[in-house]
């Protein structure tokens, strides 16, 4: 069995910001990355906006400013991104800040899915260019941390440092490797919303600025605006109890193709748990198989006009007004998501929305689909052992899957400080 010098699980952002970096410092290390799926997954393969401003996508408790923004520039380094241009800016701030809300000024690329996967493809060109290894379709299933190996669903690989970047769908996974090796953690946090379609029109700020960052009053928030081609998709997860359940995400294309006229967002309200009930998943698998429940194994949709008038949506009512558009995500039921979503959370969104909508009239259009549930998984924060994000010895946990970061990149950087770990002791 061939031992490796560094053994990263992993090929999104938080992984190859290791093995660019490591490989950059030291070109002699054997290193290996492993990735279950074809391609790195996430938000590199989904629509890649790239948000290179603290502190968005750094948690405040790993990163400081200073430390973020040196970051920033490493990362910049790799990925050469084109920052997009913004307009009117100061006229929606004012607007916002009337109304208690606030808009953060982003500095942003958006390369899209199809570019993203361009991109994907240039860096494991790269990377392999400098002789880092890589296993695809190969799936860490288990360590034996004494005899510093991983077990994959093809073989054993030895390491001497290992870096474990799953991601957000890593979430279980990486819960049951902490377990085994004793590394404490909380998950206390979850996102939990909607998702938002409509006509571009109807919120036409994203013609100055590509994602819009608006905070609101109660932690409501918007998050990942996609527009041009853009589409609503839902992914599966699979909960702890056997049961599938899926949540909503959306991407678009590049501006070299043909929109579609339409957008989409989500509005997430963090909701932070305390006692007795500690575990944010738990509560976000329960919330998914509830909508699962209502929406026939499928994830709900509805109107915001039959929304408003308190009724849910159906087929016959959904499509065929003048106003209507097609839904882009098929396979969701019409319904009522005010069902299925705990008030407190759907209060606070709506009470949101109404904002937004003051700010830029539109987007309470009735014919802008609201698609539920949008959940977004804080992660587990482990205890680490350093600031280089070492939870056990030699073992270290990076990228979203970790809660070191939560967009792409403050995964990638997330990588490079597990990276200067390493080169620190190996
Ligand atoms: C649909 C979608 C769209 C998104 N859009 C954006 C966006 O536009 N901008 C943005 O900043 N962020 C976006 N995000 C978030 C972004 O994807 C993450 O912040 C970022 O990818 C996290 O990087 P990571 O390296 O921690 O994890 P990931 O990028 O998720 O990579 C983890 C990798 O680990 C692999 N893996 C998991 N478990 C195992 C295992 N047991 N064995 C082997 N391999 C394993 C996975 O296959 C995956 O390739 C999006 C996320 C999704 C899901």
């Amino acid at each position: 069995m061939k031992q490796y010098d560094c053994l990263i699980v992993g090929t999104g952002p938080a992984g190859l910001g290791a093995a660019f970096h490591l490989s950059d410092m030291r070109p002699d290390l054997s290193i290996l990355l492993i990735d279950k799926s074809n391609m790195s997954t996430g938000g590199l393969r989904n629509d890649c906006k790239m948000n290179f401003s603290y502190p968005i996508g750094f948690p405040l408790e790993y990163w400081e400013r200073e430390i973020a923004e040196t970051m920033i520039s490493q990362v910049s380094k790799y990925l050469k991104a084109q920052i997009l241009g913004k307009h009117n800016i100061s006229t929606y701030q004012r607007r916002a800040q009337k109304l208690g809300v606030e808009l953060l000024e982003i500095k942003q690329s958006h390369l899209g899915t199809d570019g993203g996967h361009i991109l994907i493809g240039k860096l494991i060109k790269n990377i392999r260019s400098r002789g880092v290894s890589i296993f695809l379709r190969e799936i860490m299933e288990d360590i034996n941390e004494h005899e510093h190996i991983i077990i994959t669903d093809k073989q054993k690989l030895s390491y001497r440092k290992l870096i474990i970047a799953p991601g957000r769908k890593g979430f279980s996974f990486l819960q049951k490797i902490m377990d085994k090796l004793g590394i404490a953690y909380v998950d206390n946090l979850v996102d939990i919303g909607i998702r938002v379609e409509t006509r571009v029109e109807h919120y036409p700020i994203v013609r100055d600025y590509y994602d819009p960052k608006f905070l609101f009053p109660d932690k409501v928030r918007t998050f990942c605006t996609n527009s041009n081609q853009a589409y609503v998709v839902k992914e599966k997860y699979h909960a702890k109890s056997g049961k599938d359940y899926f949540t909503l995400n959306g991407h678009a294309f590049s501006e070299k193709r043909n929109g579609n006229g339409l957008v989409n967002f989500a509005f997430l309200k963090t909701v932070g748990f305390t006692s007795p009930l500690a575990s944010g998943q738990d509560y976000a698998e329960m919330l998914g198989q509830m909508v699962m429940l209502m929406g026939g194994d499928k994830p709900l949709m509805q109107r915001v006009g039959d929304f408003r008038l308190g009724k849910r949506s159906t087929t016959d009512s959904f499509s065929g007004d003048l106003y209507d558009f097609e839904p882009t995500l098929k396979g969701c039921t019409t319904g009522d998501i005010s069902l299925a979503m705990p008030a407190k959370i759907m209060r606070d969104i709506w009470k949101s929305m109404k904002l937004l909508d003051t700010i830029i009239p539109g987007v309470m259009h009735p014919s802008t689909i609201m698609y539920c549930p949008e959940i977004k998984l804080y992660a587990n924060k482990p205890r680490f052992l350093d600031s280089s994000f070492q939870a056990k010895k030699d073992i270290y946990l990076a990228g979203d899957g970790a809660g070191t970061s939560r967009g792409i990149i403050a995964a990638w950087a997330s990588g490079i400080r597990a990276a200067e770990g390493i080169l620190r002791d190996i």
